[in-house]
C-alpha cells in the first residue's frame, strides 16, 4: 500500500498518466495530477480520485519550462511537504524521417520528454535527498532501447531518458531513492490511435505476444516500482511490452 505517500505524475490528464494516477491513488497515493494542455481531462481525473475517497489536485505545468518546473516544485512542496514518488511520464511524438526532420520537431520532442523529466528531477531532488526516501520512475520507451525508423529524435530521448535514470540512480543510491524506468511497446492511447490498420498489423508482428498493451499493464509496472516491492532495484530498464525487447 501506498497510504501516506505523496506521488506526483506529469502529463496524468490523459493516457498512460491518467491511468498510472488512478492506480496510485488506489493504492493510497495523494497525488499531483499534472497537465499541459488538458486542464479538463486533468480535473476529472482528480475528481475522480477524490470521489472514490483519495486525494488529489490538478496543476498545470509545461515540464519543458524549466522555470516553471521549478515554480511547479515549490508548490508542491509548499502544500504537501514532501514528494515520496516522482513518474515522469509526459511525452510527445513528432514523427519523420531524419532527412525530413526539422530542428524544431527535433527540439521539441527532447525538449518535453528528456529535458522535462530533467527539469522535474533536478527541482525536486533536494527533497528527495533530505528526507533520505523517494521512488523516481521515468516512462521510456522501447524505442529508446531498439530504436524505430522515424522516430529518431522520439528514440534519442527516450534512449537519454535511460542513461539520465541510471546516473541518478547511482547519484541517489546511498540516500535511499530507487530511481528506475518502464520502457511500455506499443500501448493503446492517443499517442497511436492514429496509426493505419496496417501499421498496426505490421506492429503487432513485431510483438511475440500478438497483441497491444493497455495503459493499466504500464501501470502496474509503475505501481511496483514506486512501492516498497522495488525496495532494492534501482537503475533498471523495466520493458513493459509483450516482449518485443528480449
Ligand atoms: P498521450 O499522447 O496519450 O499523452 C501524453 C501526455 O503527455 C498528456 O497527458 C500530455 O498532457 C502530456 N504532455 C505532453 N507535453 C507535455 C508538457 N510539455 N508538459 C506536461 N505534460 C505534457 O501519450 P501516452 O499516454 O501514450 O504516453 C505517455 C508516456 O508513455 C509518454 O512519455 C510516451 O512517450 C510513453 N510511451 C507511450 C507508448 C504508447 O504506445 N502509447 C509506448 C512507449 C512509451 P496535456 O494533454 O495536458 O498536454
Amino acid at each position: 500500500m501506498l497510504t501516506g505517500k505523496i506521488a506526483v505524475v506529469t502529463g496524468a490528464g490523459r493516457g498512460i498518466g491518467r491511468e498510472i494516477a488512478l492506480t496510485l491513488a488506489a493504492h493510497g497515493a495523494a497525488v499531483v495530477v499534472n497537465y499541459n494542455g488538458s486542464k479538463t481531462a486533468a480535473q476529472a481525473v482528480a475528481e475522480e480520485i477524490i470521489q472514490k475517497g483519495g486525494a488529489a489536485e490538478a496543476i498545470q505545468c509545461d515540464v519543458s519550462d524549466f522555470a516553471a518546473c521549478e515554480a511547479f516544485a515549490k508548490t508542491v512542496l509548499e502544500t504537501y511537504k514532501r514528494v515520496d514518488i516522482l513518474v515522469n511520464n509526459a511525452g510527445i511524438t513528432r514523427d519523420n524521417l531524419i532527412m525530413r526532420m526539422s530542428e524544431a520537431d527535433y527540439d521539441q520532442v527532447l525538449d518535453t520528454n528528456l529535458k522535462g523529466a530533467f527539469h522535474m528531477i533536478r527541482h525536486f531532488s533536494r527533497s528527495f535527498l533530505k528526507q533520505r526516501s523517494g521512488k523516481i520512475i521515468n516512462i521510456s520507451s522501447v524505442s529508446g532501447v531498439a530504436g524505430n525508423p522515424g522516430q529518431s529524435n522520439y528514440s534519442a530521448s527516450k534512449a537519454g531518458l535511460i542513461g539520465l535514470t541510471k546516473s541518478v540512480a547511482r547519484e541517489l543510491a546511498s540516500r535511499n531513492v530507487q530511481v528506475n524506468a518502464v520502457a511500455p511497446g506499443f500501448i493503446d492511447t492517443d499517442m497511436t490511435r492514429d496509426l493505419t490498420e496496417a501499421a498496426r498489423a505490421e506492429l503487432s508482428r513485431q510483438i511475440p505476444m500478438g497483441k497491444t498493451g493497455t495503459a493499466k499493464q504500464v501501470a502496474d509496472a509503475v505501481l511496483f516500482l514506486a512501492g516498497e516491492g522495488s525496495d532494492y532495484i534501482t537503475g533498471q530498464v523495466l520493458c513493459v511490452d509483450g516482449g518485443m525487447c528480449m
